[in-house]
């Protein structure tokens, strides 16, 4: 054990992480460097990073490009707040060009540090929306069950990952969730969150939060015609409808917004992640012309909620600079033909591999899933840890990804960088395949 495990596990509380795991075996691995697609731990081992980190570094670790722009904005000005109308360039620029990129009735946008922050500015705006239009009873949520909204206090509470609820011991009243998509169809998730809107109250309801396609949840894609109807149902109860585009902004899923892919135009966005690909922390929340209107008559006073680096100049240069990038190397168009390629590879191993189960990508966003029977979609016993184990084979070749095993599901999720090239699509689908059959075969032993 090197003195840098010691360390972290003396000093370092690692977010989204087992304690007691860190205390046992020290941290998983300590990274050092990054180029392109891979990673390089202390040690001098190369890993694919095949989540783009936290589904967020879309342009590939080690661009020179982002670090000069940092640079710059910061022996320019590094800082200057954004409360009080002050403003500066670098926000200017970069809600401008965020709105330029947005479906056309998104215009205007309020800036955090995060995901989380986020979704809570995005809950406090609706509930502000109502306030102002005298309509304060509209303070209900609705979210999807298996989504990940975040870790502040409303993200949570919109989250539908009941262990994210135990971790903060509360969630707070007015949240409720509704049936996915997820393993049934467009028609009976739609019909479960018009009895789940008509049992709160249409008139309690402030908004439907959903991303478009469920990330954490475990890479969950919904059919066709799904956002169309939700458009339709939140049009007809007058309820806004937020699309939280954390992971799928920017280029994701093959769409500038993930939303796109199904035509629908959401009331509100909320991004972080790839706007930067994870080089400076920011997000923020779009809301669209119509809210903005509301907002521009109605709200009197100052607008109490502000983050201190809401804007934050470096941050925002840096963003401008990362979607320069993702524009000037057609990385949406570059996703959206790697994302087939991967989907067309991960087929071939679900016809080849009789535990593969359904598999699924947009963009580059994707998962396999594996079961114990491929015709019935029996999932294996929960205590083989067969999602895990095929991580840690891919771990062992030199290949990041994430397991989900919510429900006891086996989901292998993928979402590398957008700047994945083919052979290196190749590379990730032969050490998936070895992975999976290494896994198999010692099922078979046991
Ligand atoms: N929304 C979604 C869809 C996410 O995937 C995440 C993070 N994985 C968040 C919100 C929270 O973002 P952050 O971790 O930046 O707070």
């Amino acid at each position: 054990m090197n003195e840098w495990c010691e360390l972290d596990k003396k000093h370092f509380i690692h977010p989204t992480s087992s304690i007691q795991q860190q205390q046992e075996k020290g941290p998983k691995v300590i990274m050092e460097s990054g180029e392109g697609i891979y990673l390089k731990d202390i040690h001098g081992k190369t890993y694919m990073d095949a989540m783009s980190s936290l589904w967020n570094v879309h342009i590939g670790h080690g661009r020179e490009e982002l670090a000069i722009a940092a640079a710059e904005q910061m022996k320019t000005l590094a800082f200057s707040s954004a409360f009080s109308t002050f403003s500066h360039k670098p926000g200017i620029k970069l809600a401008e060009k965020i709105a330029s990129l947005a479906p056309e009735n998104l215009n205007a946008v309020f800036f955090t540090s995060g995901g989380s922050e986020s979704n809570d500015t995005a809950i406090k705006l609706v509930h502000h929306y109502w306030r102002i239009q005298n309509r304060p009873n509209r303070r209900k949520i609705i979210a999807l069950k298996r989504s990940y909204h975040g870790v502040a206090a409303a993200s949570t509470s919109a989250t539908g990952i009941p262990e994210f609820w135990d971790m903060a011991g509360t969630t707070i009243e007015g949240f409720s969730h509704a049936a996915s998509t997820y393993r049934s169809n467009t028609e009976s998730a739609i019909s479960a969150l018009r009895e789940k809107i008509e049992a709160e109250g249409p008139e309690t309801v402030g908004a439907f939060i959903a991303e478009p396609v469920q990330g954490a949840g475990g890479v969950l894609i919904p059919p066709e015609g799904y956002f169309k109807e939700i458009r339709n149902l939140c049009d007809e109860y007058g309820i806004l409808f937020v699309a939280d585009e954390v992971i799928t902004g920017f280029g994701r899923t093959g769409r500038m917004f993930g939303i796109e892919n199904w035509n629908t135009v959401p009331d509100m966005i909320t991004f972080a992640k790839g706007v930067t690909s994870g080089y400076a922390p920011l997000g923020g929340v779009l809301v669209s012309d119509a809210i903005h209107e509301v907002f521009k008559l109605k709200s009197k006073g100052t607008l109490f909620h502000g983050f201190t680096y809401s804007g934050h100049p470096t941050a925002a240069a840096v963003a401008l600079k990362n979607l320069d990038i993702i524009e000037s190397e057609g990385l949406v168009d570059h996703s959206h033909r790697m994302g087939k390629k991967l989907l067309k590879g991960f087929k071939k191993l679900k016809d080849e591999i009789n535990i593969v189960g359904d598999v699924r990508a947009v963009g580059l966003l994707g998962a396999v899933e594996l079961v114990k029977n491929s015709e019935t979609n029996e999932k294996f016993p929960q205590d083989l840890k067969v999602a895990p184990r095929v991580i840690e084979a891919l771990h062992e070749r030199g290949v990041i990804c994430r397991a989900v095993t919510y429900e006891g599901i086996d989901i292998i999720c993928f979402a590398p960088p957008l700047i994945i090239n083919e052979g290196q699509i190749d590379e990730l689908l032969t050490k998936l395949e070895e992975s999976i059959l290494e896994v198999k075969n010692d099922l078979v032993v046991r």
